[in-house]
């Protein structure tokens, strides 16, 4: 087969890649390509296998192992490590156990306890963990087995008139079973269908996606691709064309005032969801979304919920859509829509999980709606993360496919709303989320670091990340700022998910340049910050600027006028600009300004710096005040940071050795001369240790943790120790 056998899905194998690999890196390689194209499986979705022969390193002998994709992680992005290993022989002897059983079958005791049985069935001492599907893999007797979530497979399955749409649409090549939550006894009902019927190349799983088998790897795959093919080629031919979800109801807003309302919009709306749990959004604006929140059919689809069981983890059983007439109706009334709309989102889901839940379930989750349709404008999806929002964006909008293709050819229908529920609130889920580590301390927030360029700002930068904040490196160099998101992107991932309209689509760490003498360049960054993450929590300004006067001690006016520009004016502007998007969010955060030992210590030679500094550190109380009590604001006073810093360049470290009579070279690298001159002041210091960009950035952090969520108005002085600057 070629790639030009399909126009559905890309054709991606290539033997000249594929020969070069030993067996398990050739399923690792067809698990890869399968999972680059969303047509096939979503992010996260689908499993692969192999069973190959290998040596038993105990016996020596030639063993059939399973070698199935695992809990977790992603096919697109999977590597050997995401793979279990299973004795064959020992994972069949487990049907021994669980036939033991007195009540067996779907959701029973002994099935849930067959997943921790798989460990004991290791091969190789692989610490992979074996996931729900791994029977659907190990009791198919052929060698390879893919397992897909395809859009045009999913719609026959999310079909009223399903079995029937299978025969139709695969003759008697693919079989169907009805939906049945993954596990053991899905695996044996499996096998039974195809020992009824050993004709059977694979099967459409109801309300699910697609399995199917052969006995070499690349047979597989290719029987997979072209059982997605003709499904699509089916619908194709069965679209509705412009009368899909029952024509179009609403016009799209332009771009430009999509993004003027996204601006308005998302703070509001964010601080609405995050009552809870605080999340960070992603925009996600196609033609296909905006058809579909355009359309006539929207609200009683969208109601209907998401079907395929990976899909409605993350999307919720449902979306919350505003019927909100874009052309008609102003931003107040989609407001007051969106907030009506989530008080009774929030009390059907409690509806739902009360008619649901059995004695044992796990206490309700958050109720708000993880995905926001609003017409003219497109989906607002909302996770604990960047990554998270963005796999919940691409699983709604593969949602939308499936709904557009089941609607073409038939009529969609959800899981059944208890089905939904023992999937959602499995216990086995539980168990997944409760083992996974706690939160880190700035998780949930969009940090903006003003100054992250370089110096503390960048240190800054690299200590919030650690902390699992989402970072907006900003800078009056666009380009250094870009280059701290880029370590960070490199140190941290870009994370899952493909979603996320322009800059919405980024990970969790950007780059944009801010000059903050200006209000309008404020402006336009805290615009991109809102559409990226959806809001802004902690921000911390760590730009500053030194001038010295020339030998005689002349400062002309304009350095003058810059000093206060960016040491005063600056942190106000932006502290006044982020208070609006603050009091739309009413969410807690806080605000750092960095000022200076120098801001207490008189001296000569540094007036307009010096008072500068003051001038911020009162404004710092004030701001504490005006801003109280959503914003906790505090300053943070460095002295001689000499390490890496922009404050000391290379000529002021000169002339500052020179002035201190301290031995230096001329050949030295500025880094050497700083060190001298570090060493120097840190003799000044009542600690005497140099001061570091590290010691800043950790001061930084902790002021915005919430180790500090009581301080505020407050200086915290980061000087080694240095009398003459206590604050009194
Ligand atoms: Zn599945």
């Amino acid at each position: 087969m070629k790639s030009t056998d399909f126009q559905h899905v890309n054709y991606s194998w290539d033997d000249s890649v594929a020969d070069q690999l030993d067996v398990v890196e050739r399923l690792r390689y067809r698990s890869n390509i399968l999972g680059a194209d969303q047509r096939i499986t979503n992010t996260g979705g689908g499993n692969t296998s192999s069973k190959i022969k290998m040596t038993d390193p105990l016996s020596g002998a030639e063993v059939d192992i399973l070698w199935v994709k695992g809990s977790g992680g992603d096919l697109r992005t999977s590597t050997r490590a995401n793979f279990a290993s299973l004795y064959m022989d020992k994972f069949l002897s487990l049907e021994n156990i669980y036939n033991k059983a007195e009540v067996k079958g779907v959701k029973t005791e002994i099935e849930d306890s067959m997943v921790d049985m798989y460990r004991h069935t290791t091969f190789g001492l692989n610490p992979a963990a074996s996931s729900i599907d791994t029977p659907l893999h190990g009791l198919i007797p052929f060698r390879h087995v893919d397992h897909m979530h395809p859009i045009s497979a999913i719609a026959i399955a999310a079909s009223k008139d399903q079995e029937g749409l299978t025969q139709e649409v695969f003759g008697g090549e693919v079989g169907w079973v009805p939906w049945q939550r993954p596990g053991f006894d899905l695996g044996l009902v499996m096998r039974d269908e195809l020992e009824k019927n050993p004709k059977l190349k694979g099967l459409i799983m109801g309300q699910h996606g697609l399995i199917n088998w052969a006995d070499d790897d690349r047979a597989c795959y290719e029987l997979t691709l072209s059982l997605i093919e003709r499904a699509a080629l089916y619908i194709e031919q069965h679209d509705k064309g412009e009368k899909t979800f029952g024509g179009q109801k609403y016009r799209s807003l332009d771009e430009e005032a999509q993004n003027k309302l996204l601006v308005q919009l998302l703070p509001k709306l964010r601080g609405m969801v995050s009552q809870q749990n605080r999340f960070i959004g992603t925009v996600h604006v196609t033609e296909n979304v905006l058809q579909f929140v355009n359309s006539v059919d929207a609200p009683r689809l969208a109601e209907i919920g998401t079907s395929c069981p990976d899909h409605f983890l993350r999307t919720k059983i449902k979306p919350l859509y505003v019927d909100w007439n874009p052309q008609k109706e102003s931003v107040e009334s989609l407001l007051e829509k969106l907030e009506a709309g989530l008080v009774k989102y929030r009390s059907d889901y409690a509806a739902y999980y009360e008619a649901c839940k059995h004695p044992n379930s796990p206490a309700m989750r958050d109720p708000n709606p993880t995905v926001i349709l609003i017409p003219g404008l497109g989906l607002i999806a909302w996770g604990k993360n960047k990554s998270e929002s963005r796999v919940t964006a691409e699983f709604y909008s593969l949602a939308i496919e499936v709904m557009r293709s089941s609607e073409a050819i038939s009529e969609y229908q959800g899981l059944p709303r208890q089905e939904a529920f023992d999937i959602e609130y499995w216990l086995l889920e539980e168990a997944k989320l409760k083992r996974m580590p706690p939160e880190k301390e700035m998780a949930r927030n969009a940090v903006v670091v003003i100054g992250a360029g370089s110096g503390i700002g960048k240190a800054t930068a690299h200590r919030i990340a650690k902390e699992g904040a989402h970072v907006v490196c900003a800078d009056l160099s666009e380009e250094t700022a870009q280059e701290t998101a880029g370590e960070l992107i490199k140190a941290y991932g870009l994370g899952i998910g493909v979603a996320g309209t322009g800059i919405s689509g980024c990970g969790p760490a950007i780059g944009l340049g801010v000059d903050i003498t200006k209000r309008e360049s404020i402006k336009s960054m805290f615009e991109q910050v809102i559409v990226a993450y959806g809001g802004v929590d902690n921000i911390i300004i760590t730009a500053g600027i030194f001038v010295s006067p020339d030998k005689n001690g002349y400062m002309p006016d304009e350095k003058w006028a810059l000093t206060y520009a960016i040491n005063v004016t600056g942190p106000y502007l932006v502290a006044d600009e982020a208070k609006l998007i603050w009091q739309a969010q009413g969410l807690k955060t806080s605000l750092v300004i960095t000022t200076s030992a120098n801001g207490a210590v008189a001296k000569q030679g540094s007036v307009a710096y010096d008072t500068s500094k003051a001038a911020a550190n009162h404004m710092v109380r004030e701001l504490a005040i005006e801003l109280s009590p959503l914003v906790r604001v505090n300053g943070l006073a460095p002295a001689t940071v000499v390490e890496g810093s922009n404050m000391f360049p290379r000529e002021r470290v000169i002339s500052s050795l020179a002035k201190y009579k301290i031995p230096y070279d001329e050949t030295e690298t500025t880094e050497s001369l700083r060190e001298k001159l570090a060493l120097f002041y840190a003799q000044r210091t009542l600690t005497k240790s140099p001061i570091t960009l590290a010691d800043q950035a950790e001061v930084a952090y902790l002021l915005c943790s919430s180790k500090f969520s009581k301080t505020t108005g407050q200086i915290i002085s980061v000087d080694g120790g240095l009398h003459e600057a206590f604050l009194r």
